[in-house]
């Protein structure tokens, strides 16, 4: 990651990203620049680099912001016309501790509206373009992030993973994305999709770099209390010996074949493979989307129309407040979850449906917790395809969500996983695959990713 120096000025570097973002508009990756506040800020760190201040670990660094954060630079809309006015009043801690040590966000960029999707397709702004391929989607939730660094537009972007939203977008534009162990980083700030599988991380070029971006963006948070006491920086580097994949999967074609390669590279530079067994897997899918829209219905609960962003102006009354408001603000799919959530919440299907689904949400994470005795890591494909059409799947929801079968496990036990690029396809479509580790493994796997997998 290049930080600005006597050599080269933070001006220099936001100026450039920030010409770049505006060459490649044809992407839609941006919701909106940061313009006016990123060239200050460089302004400020050019002066401390004068005046030989310390100017910070990512000094002059220009990132992209997903746009579900809150900080006090922008509009935060989360892709949805709901939010679309809502200037906030605090700043997400993780982007605070980021620009502490003087990384520069140059502007907000897509996503489905909320985190709900996998193809960037569900934002109210339209679709981002794969960086490969404009007529491919740029996967999801995180698209922006990713096509924003796949273009070397930023040298990092944010990211959050509910199910997959860092790895499958960093995966089809071939960059590194790391969802980190739950608790990890702070959610404070961050518009919430489903909170017990919500988790902040980063899409960078390296595993070097989601390294450093990890040490200064993880710790506990009084504000939000789900967060882990800080082991990232204390934890030991693991000596990976094994490494597993996992049987249950389908895996075909291309990806099929990059999966062998890797196994292949890892024979040679003396790991173990080990094959595992996990057949409560493959009802992860099924238990994500009740545990998860179950959760998203409780938490869009509070865009009402009456507390923040749009209103429905032709409301006559409190109930069409509220309804019109919801009505024209969320996109078909937050809908589409508000009405499974409540439909598996709700008396006489809560045991059927929810209750169940907790149940097996346990005996995964205890499936996960048993592949942990037998190996160190467990390597995994990301998607069981490249990067899909735009539009492709747009009409069939279900045959979006199957495309979540392979990352939305990882989330509902709380784990880490690192996507990293691998190869590309006949077509020129990235490849990537993931490597997962138990619990607060986060610093192992990014060092073994660092030093083994290249
Ligand atoms: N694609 C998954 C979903 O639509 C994951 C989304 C996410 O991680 N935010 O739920």
């Amino acid at each position: 990651m290049q930080i600005a120096s006597k050599e080269v000025s933070a001006t220099s570097l936001v100026k450039a990203a920030l010409e770049k973002a505006k060459r490649c508009e044809n992407y839609n990756i941006f919701i909106s620049l940061n313009e006016e506040a990123a060239l200050k800020k460089a302004q400020e760190i050019d002066e401390k680099i004068k005046k030989g201040e310390n100017p910070g670990k990512l000094a002059g660094v220009p990132y992209a912001l997903k746009d579900n954060f809150l900080s006090k630079d922008g509009n935060t809309t989360a892709a949805s016309k709901i939010l679309e006015p809502l200037k906030s009043p605090i700043t997400a801690t993780s982007v605070k501790k980021l620009e502490d040590e003087g990384a520069i966000m140059i502007g907000r960029v897509n996503m489905d509206a909320f985190a709900h999707g996998s193809s960037t397709e569900n934002s109210y702004f339209g679709p981002t373009k794969n960086s490969k391929d404009e007529a491919r989607v740029a996967g999801g939730s995180s698209g922006g992030s990713a096509v924003a660094v796949a273009l070397d537009i930023v040298e990092f972007a944010t990211g959050t993973d509910t199910g997959g939203s860092i790895r499958q977008p960093a995966s089809f534009n071939g960059v590194y994305g790391f969802k980190p162990t739950y608790g990890a980083i702070s959610r404070y700030g961050v518009v919430a999709m489903a909170s017990s599988t919500d988790c902040v991380g980063f899409f960078a070029k390296s595993a070097e770099d989601i390294d450093l971006l990890m040490s200064i963006a993880a710790g506990q948070d009084p504000y939000d209390l789900t967060t882990l006491p800080n082991y990232y920086e204390t934890s030991e580097v693991k000596d990976v010996k094994k490494v597993g994949i996992i049987k249950d999967f389908d895996v075909k074609g291309e990806i099929k074949e990059a999966l062998e390669k890797e196994v292949e590279d890892l024979k040679a530079k003396g790991i173990e493979i080990v094959e595992l067994e996990m057949p409560t897997l493959k009802y992860a899918l099924a238990v994500y989307y009740i545990v998860v829209p179950a959760e998203i219905s409780s938490n869009l609960s509070r865009y009402d129309g009456i507390r923040y962003g749009y209103r429905n102006k032709d409301a006559k009354s409190l109930d069409e407040v509220y309804g019109k408001s919801r009505s024209d603000g969320f996109m078909p799919e937050n809908k589409r979850r508000i009405m499974i959530g409540n439909f598996v919440l709700s008396s006489g299907f809560y045991d059927a449906y929810y209750l169940k689904a907790q149940k097996a949400r346990t005996l995964i994470i205890k499936e996960y917790e048993k592949a942990f005795s037998k190996c160190d890591f467990i390597l995994s494909p990301v998607t069981p395809n490249p990067a899909f059409k735009l539009g492709e799947k747009t009409s069939d929801p279900v045959s979006m969500y199957l495309e979540d079968v392979m990352s939305v496990p990882i989330n509902l036990a709380g784990l880490p996983s690192l996507a990293f690029p691998v190869s590309e396809t006949k077509d020129g479509l990235s490849l990537g695959l993931q490597l997962i580790g138990p619990r607060r493994s986060d610093k192992s796997l990014l060092d073994f990713a660092e030093r083994r997998l290249k």
